[in-house]
């Protein structure tokens, strides 16, 4: 099921996500859901939190600029080593058209568990390192705007907030429509 996106600054992604213990079906269908609400939304990460749910839990698919890389789940995930630096121009499907540059490490070694609560580990490059570095971000509460300057992250602050309102005055059209009805 397609989720929606909150928008930041919405308070729930400045929390800290817990992490997942049990590795039971409910599990596998918030995975599910996170990858049909990132590619509902033709994203390249998506975090748990971005729909509310406070568990660590990050979906990445780098397979449009990373062709040999596939799809992954990516729960409880701990960054066990950086190495050098690269600089992308960041997005984040919780600030809608927004792009900023944002420095991380170039190569990161992440360890993680997979739907089936089995132990894996994977040495990421290029998009996907700096993906899996935004997407962890998340679920610690921190986001890409955290990386730039204030003064560059205020500026988007007032956009978010009138696409907020918007999609509020959306919401509640919709909503005394169908009570019209
Ligand atoms: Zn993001």
């Amino acid at each position: 099921m397609v989720r929606e996106i909150l928008v930041w600054p919405h308070p729930t992604l400045k929390q800290k996500a817990l992490p997942v213990t049990r590795f039971d079906d409910s599990v596998r269908e918030l995975v599910k859901d996170m990858f049909e609400s990132m590619n509902a939304a033709d994203g390249v990460g998506l975090a748990a939190p971005q729909i509310g749910v406070l568990k660590r839990v990050i979906v990445l698919d780098t397979s449009s600029k990373q062709p040999d890389l596939k799809p992954v789940a990516m729960i409880n995930p701990e960054i066990l080593n950086v190495e050098g630096s690269f600089v992308y121009k960041e997005g984040c499907l919780s600030v809608p058209g927004e792009a900023e540059d944002v420095e991380r490490a170039a190569k990161v070694t992440v360890r993680y568990r997979d739907e089936n609560g089995d132990q894996q580990t994977m040495t990421c490059e290029g998009l996907l390192a700096t993906a899996v570095q935004h997407e962890t971000d998340h679920l610690n509460g921190v986001m890409f705007v955290d990386h730039i300057s204030a003064l560059k992250r205020e500026v988007i602050r007032k956009k978010m907030k009138k696409i907020q309102s918007y999609r509020e005055e959306k919401k509640e059209r919709r909503e005394s429509a169908a009570e019209a009805r």
